[in-house]
């Protein structure tokens, strides 16, 4: 019903902006591709722009030069009928972009992040959708426009990489007969894993094995977190880009309930932290707390303080939460 709905008020506008969260990855470069090559069969012109630029992992996916990034005086002249904003939970996660809105454009909210704010002028929220590549592709299967090898390839990675290939527990019956059915668009699934996650440079392995030497852990294991610091990466000469899937290998400890990656940004004053459950505990709560948000089982918050007290902060948080989680 509400894909139909969407359908309908594509129809009504010409010029699009599609924009997805700062530091964009695969399901959102992966869903403005396709939504974009969904738009141009309607022979709507199309802008996809975000706040920052393409994970250098991603630069193989089909239609990738149609990705801008950041905002320069060229870019703040152009006016759009309506927005399509993916995978974001509030307007605030697609950073600068915000500046290109306010002239009045329609926004079309497509997103699966349980915290959505529903702050379009039509909202599709599907928080049991594997990722934002899944609802595009209901899109396609909408309107009846056949899927094209290129969207297929995106949307595959897309779903891929949001069910951190296929083994989330957002991964569905669902999930796999779609990825069936994209296979069947001349897609290697072995090249595309090589592409995302067989293209690290030596210096990220590096700061990986120094990070997993100096892992950390609460007392009965429920907890592991770690960090990295502004210095590690200098040290390696790493963006923070590079260590985005440290936390896939941090959470194959065992015991291992909630696990907390902690990124040192804005030259020490701010930390990033990113959060997984892998058990009955709800991280987005947990992220909310701190004024963040995202899934049951993934979800992320900025800290407003150095490390030290980032870190104090979170233990003591998770601390109440394993406490409350015991008196049931
Ligand atoms: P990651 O830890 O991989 O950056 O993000 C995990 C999930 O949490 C993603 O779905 C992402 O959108 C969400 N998330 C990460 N950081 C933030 C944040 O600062 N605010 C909100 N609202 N969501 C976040
Ligand atoms: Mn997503």
């Amino acid at each position: 019903m509400i894909k139909k709905q969407i359908l309908e008020i594509i129809k009504q506008y010409q010029r699009f902006l599609i924009v997805a969260h700062i530091h964009p990855e695969g399901d959102s470069i992966g869903s403005q591709i396709a939504m974009a090559n969904l738009l141009k069969t309607f022979g709507k012109s199309v802008r996809i722009i975000n706040a920052d630029a393409v994970p250098g992992n991603l630069a193989f996916l089909p239609g990738i030069e149609t990705v801008e990034s950041g905002i320069d005086a060229a870019v703040e002249d152009i006016t759009f009928d309506a927005a399509v904003i993916l995978d974001c939970p509030t307007l605030e996660r697609i950073g600068k972009v915000k500046q290109l809105l306010g002239k009045g454009e329609y926004i079309i909210n497509i997103d699966h992040h349980i915290s959505n704010e529903h702050f379009g002028n039509i909202n599709w929220v599907d928080f049991k959708a594997s990722s934002v590549g899944e609802m595009v592709y209901g899109l396609f299967k909408g309107s009846n426009i056949p899927l094209d090898g290129a969207s297929a390839q995106c949307i595959y990675v897309a779903i891929m990489t949001d069910t951190g290939s296929f083994h989330y527990s957002n991964t569905t019956a669902a999930t796999h007969k779609i990825a069936a059915e994209l296979l069947q668009y001349n897609i290697n699934p072995t090249k595309v894993y090589e592409y995302i996650y067989e293209t690290k440079s030596f210096e990220t392995l590096k700061l990986l094995a120094e990070v997993l030497s100096n892992l950390q852990r609460s007392k009965d294991g429920k907890f592991v977190w770690f960090k990295v610091t502004d210095a590690m990466l200098k040290r390696n000469k790493l963006s923070h880009q590079s260590t985005d899937d440290f936390i896939d290998f941090v959470r194959m400890v065992e015991g291992a309930e909630v696990v907390a990656f902690l990124r040192e940004v804005s030259h020490g004053n701010t930390v990033k932290v990113s959060l997984r459950s892998k058990t009955d505990i709800d991280v987005n709560k947990l992220a909310k707390h701190f004024g963040g948000g995202g899934h049951y089982a993934a979800s992320g918050c900025v800290i407003e303080k150095n490390m030290e007290e980032a870190e104090k902060l979170l233990l003591r948080q998770i601390k109440k939460i394993f406490q409350e989680q015991k008196q049931g």
